[in-house]
């Protein structure tokens, strides 16, 4: 790998503004492709799931997809945008294997919505109001597998494998204004404002939105100009970084290399560029200059989208509360501090917390659960807390059990690991795994007597005033009840037994 000039963060941002812009695709979550009747399911083989138009053959012809364009809308209502009253769709012409058709039905001069904004909030509780250029309808290419080199890239290998399952699905992309005036905070901005558009995609309900698995992926566009001019640089395209720490490293990567570049006169080359997850850095793509071409004209097989006001303004109308106000409230709500509600949000656990407060419980106990027991639980075995085998009512059933005294905390963390290890729901696993808090009274007095006489120097220095020894009883009571009595009510009823004041 060719090393890289870095300037200092700090030094960076002594001399330069960062602008920035980003462009953000989405994948629809619908059942079919954007123009056929197409699965969009992927878990198929390859090229199952493909048709005439997908494939581009001659003669077909493409129809759009309604709830593709409904999603549009309800993105770019949520995103304040204007919703074109009148638009068409635009064949965006190149040649690429992983395109069948040899172009690529896009959206050029007339986007679904235009000119909107997102205000997303930072570390530190500040709103950043980031402008929204445009929100445009177009269709993902196949994938390519390049096979025999070392690196999986095209370079050195021997042969590609395409597979045109994923040509044709629904794609979003949200292009943002450039974004000036973050300063040093600009890839803090650029993080927040991804992540809080992939909380509204998926409060609509139009993606699950995992960037993980490519569902949402962001073009970071970057460039310095000095303090105190007015035109911007020369900009870089770092392409599909797919995780929200990497839109925040790659940002700050290209703020260090540009003013390195620039410092000691050189120049910056309009490119795309790759980011590298190992070590944060990028490294050149494609040169890009403006002069591209790829003859953009509509697409004559497809007729204009004219989505009627009425429909419009009853999408508004269904539009949910937005996931900023939401988090704000349930803040509020729920008692926490700005800093424990991030952990829940990065946890992924808000909605979960929600339903099992839906279901009954307290929302401390929702909380406690999900982010004590089963964060870790999921932590350990690589899931996220949404793919644990556990749903918030069964949750509420733990706290449930719980408030009524019939679990204590140390007994409810056996029954979630029952319900996590496939045992049933958590009553069936008290009932088979014998898990109830003994609070018969007999039954305790009676385990404490014990416990009492077989550790008469103990009980000894209680009675002689030395409270603190009841602990070393107490666990002998919680042993002999494998771990199934009330610890208070035991070490209650030892004091009382050796008459002690507690
Ligand atoms: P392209 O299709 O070449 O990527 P777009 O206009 O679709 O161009 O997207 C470019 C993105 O970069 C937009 O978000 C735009 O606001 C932003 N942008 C444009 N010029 C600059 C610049 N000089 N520096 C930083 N960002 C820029
Ligand atoms: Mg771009
Ligand atoms: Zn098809």
């Amino acid at each position: 790998m060719t090393v890289i000039d870095l300037e200092s963060y700090e030094g960076a941002l002594a001399t330069y503004d960062p602008v920035m812009g980003l462009e953000v695709h989405v994948e629809l979550g619908t059942r079919t492709k954007m123009f056929c009747g197409c699965s969009t399911e992927l878990k198929q083989d390859a090229n199952s799931q493909t048709c005439p138009v997908c494939l581009g053959l001659p003669g077909a012809l493409p129809v759009v997809n309604e709830i593709g364009v409904e999603s549009a809308i309800k993105i770019g209502l949520a995103l304040n945008c204007e919703i074109a009253e009148w638009c068409r769709f635009a064949r965006k012409n190149y040649f690429y294997p992983d395109m069948p058709k040899n172009f690529q039905t896009s959206q050029y001069d007339e986007p679904i919505a235009y000119n909107g904004y997102l205000d997303v909030q930072l570390e530190d509780g500040e709103i950043f109001r980031v402008q929204i250029e445009r929100a445009h309808m177009e269709e993902d290419t196949g994938k390519s597998t390049h096979v025999g080199g070392a690196t999986g890239r095209i370079h050195g290998a021997s042969h590609s494998l395409l597979d045109y399952n994923r040509a044709g699905i629904p794609l979003i992309e949200i292009v943002t204004k450039p974004i000036e005036g973050a300063g040093a905070r600009a890839p803090e901005v650029a993080k927040a404002y991804v992540a809080e558009l992939r909380e509204l995609i998926k409060a609509l309900g139009v993606s699950e939105a995992r960037m993980e698995m490519g569902q949402m992926r962001c073009d970071v566009n970057l460039s310095l100009r000095p303090h105190g001019t007015e035109t911007f640089g020369t900009r870089s395209e770092t392409k599909n970084v797919n995780s929200l720490r990497s839109v925040e490293r790659a940002a700050r990567f290209e703020i260090q290399r540009h003013a390195a570049v620039l410092n000691s006169g050189g120049t910056i080359v309009q490119e795309t560029r790759h980011f590298h997850e190992e070590d944060g850095s990028t490294t050149a793509g494609r040169i890009k200059d403006n002069a591209e071409d790829y003859r953009y004209f509509p697409e004559p097989d497809l007729v204009p989208v004219a989505p009627s006001r009425e429909w419009v303004e009853e999408l508004r109308k269904g539009l949910p509360e937005l996931p900023r106000l939401r988090r704000q409230r349930l803040k509020e709500e729920w008692g926490v501090s700005e800093h424990d509600m991030q952990s829940i949000l990065n946890a992924g656990a808000v909605d979960l917390i929600v339903a099992t407060t839906d279901a009954g419980a307290p929302s401390d106990q929702a909380r406690k659960w999900w982010m004590g027991e089963l964060a870790r639980n999921a932590n350990e075995t690589g899931r996220s807390l949404d793919e644990l085998p556990i749903t918030p009512a069964q949750v509420a059933r733990v706290a449930a059990l719980v408030t009524s005294g019939d679990l204590n905390d140390k007994l409810a963390r056996q029954v979630i690991e029952g319900v996590l290890a496939g045992e049933g729901d958590p009553d069936t696993v008290v009932e088979k795994r014998g898990l109830k808090v003994v609070s018969d009274e007999g039954a305790l007095g009676a385990a404490v007597d014990e416990a009492i006489a077989a550790n008469a120097a103990v009980a000894d220095k209680i009675r002689g005033g030395k409270v603190a020894a009841a602990g070393a009883l107490v666990g002998a009571v919680m042993k002999a009840t494998r771990g199934q009595a009330d610890a208070a009510r035991v070490r209650e009823l030892i004091l009382e037994k050796l008459g002690v004041e507690g």
